[in-house]
């Protein structure tokens, strides 16, 4: 087993020596190598912005690289639901656009359940899901075994939402940034940008290992480490870290159509287009800045013991890898996109909270129009970087919601 993502280096990506000399000015300098950096230099890059990206590591490297590509609509906060609704119809662009397959599918997510006092809250989940113009129901025994022929007798029911998709957040993110490329973006890996240079409130350049970018714009969406960068200016990023850990079996024959999801425990796991299963349980572990992220032993035999309860055939699956991965988390659980409110050319997306990849087509496309001075197709308003300037104000929502209704929130805790 090995402890980091997989990486993709293909022919396009061989020659990266940084001459001194290309260090010149830049309209736009993005911090990450991920997808939101990515798809958000793609975007301003085609329309007309010299863009510079700068990596600490390698593209893919953290978050993007190491999901399980859920692009899920179910259970999805309020405040996000413009954001997927517009994410589904990118993602199958991208996919249809793209070199090579990101392997983008239409899958559905099944949430199940062992405990009947839990399955009384599917039939309020897919009435509330309903209403928002989901295709949602509840599913029983004989349809159950249809969608995963293997699961296991003692699952009562199920809740499936049927537009959820499934995307390769490792190939999404090296086809985000092949085509940034092509668009005219400069990629920077193996740099790290140090501090953001202001003037008189304005950007003034991004200082990194390889020298200074001057700029009078800079986007800082370098996830749980953007709080470094964004401290020493003042702006409060109130982001705290949970370690996930996800196993990888053997090609496997069909198991489960849709993402397949227990309530209790939260053990889930969705199958690749090539047949592995990605699996995982949450919820995940507090950890504290700079403390090790090793793949766990206890939690690989967790992992294992709630899937073959799950599913009993899997018993003999093979593990093949394992890896850890952050969560970047926000005390209101939304991400936090927009410009900061007291240095002019400076932006801000991070704090996706363990479910930013699904989200990631519509956010980039409204955050590339917001720094060109364009409306944005979906507001950002919600997610703005000013809103922990004043203490947090609780939401209540009209829709009524199951005790599941939290499961939405990948971190949130298990139910009582
Ligand atoms: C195990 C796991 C499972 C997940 N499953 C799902 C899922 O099923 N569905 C879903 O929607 N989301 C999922 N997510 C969340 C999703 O992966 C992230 O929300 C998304 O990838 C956010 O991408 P990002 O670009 O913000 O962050 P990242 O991919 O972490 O990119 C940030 C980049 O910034 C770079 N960087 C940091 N500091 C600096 C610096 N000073 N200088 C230069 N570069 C710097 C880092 O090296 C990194 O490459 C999961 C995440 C994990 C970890």
């Amino acid at each position: 087993m090995d402890g980091g993502a997989p990486s993709s280096v293909c022919a396009d990506w061989v020659n990266n020596i940084i001459n001194p000399a290309d260090l010149h000015s830049a309209d736009v300098v993005i911090v990450s190598g991920g997808i939101i950096g990515c798809w958000t230099a793609l975007h301003l890059a085609r329309a007309g912005k010299r863009v510079c990206v700068i990596e600490k590591a390698e593209i893919a490297h953290h978050g993007s690289g190491r999901n399980r590509g859920n692009v899920r609509v179910q259970l999805r906060e309020a405040v996000e639901r413009d954001l997927i609704n517009r994410s589904l119809k990118l993602w199958q662009n991208f996919e249809d656009g793209a070199r090579s397959t990101v392997e983008y599918r239409v899958t559905g997510n099944l949430l199940v359940s062992y405990d009947e006092t839990i399955v009384s809250g599917f039939q309020i989940e897919v009435d509330r899901h309903r209403a928002i113009g989901l295709e949602a129901r509840v599913v029983q025994a004989a349809e159950l075994r249809n969608l995963v022929p293997a699961i296991s007798r003692d699952i009562v029911a199920g809740f499936l939402t049927t537009q959820d998709g499934h995307i390769n957040g490792q190939l999404a993110t090296w086809e985000a940034a092949r085509q940034a490329k092509l668009a005219g973006v400069r990629f920077f890996r193996g740099t790290i940008a140090e501090r953001i240079e202001h003037d008189q409130g304005k950007v003034t350049a991004v200082i990194t290992s390889a020298g200074r970018f001057p700029t009078e714009c800079a986007l800082v969406a370098a996830a749980g480490d953007s709080a470094s960068l964004l401290e020493p200016l003042g702006i409060k990023t109130p982001i705290s870290l949970a370690l996930h850990q996800i196993l990888v079996t053997e090609k496997l024959p069909f198991i489960t159509g849709p993402y397949l999801r227990c309530a209790l425990p939260r053990i889930s796991f969705c199958q690749t287009a090539s047949g592995t299963l990605l699996l995982g349980l949450g919820p995940a572990s507090d950890l504290a800045l700079g403390a090790p992220q090793a793949v766990e032993a206890k939690k690989v035999e967790a992992i294992s013991r709630e899937t073959i309860r799950l599913v009993p055939a899997l018993a003999d699956a093979h593990i093949v890898r394992s890896w850890t991965g952050l969560f970047d988390l926000t005390p209101d659980g939304r991400a936090i996109i927009g410009p900061a409110e007291h240095i002019e050319g400076l932006w801000i997306a991070t704090g996706f909270n363990g479910h930013g990849m699904a989200i990631t087509p519509a956010v980039t496309e409204s955050l590339a129009q917001t720094i060109l001075g364009e409306t944005p197709q979906v507001s950002l308003a919600a997610f703005s970087p000013t809103r922990f300037e004043k203490p947090l104000e609780i939401e209540i929502s009209d829709e009524p919601v199951s005790r599941i209704g939290h499961l939405g929130n990948l971190v949130a805790p298990p139910i009582h």
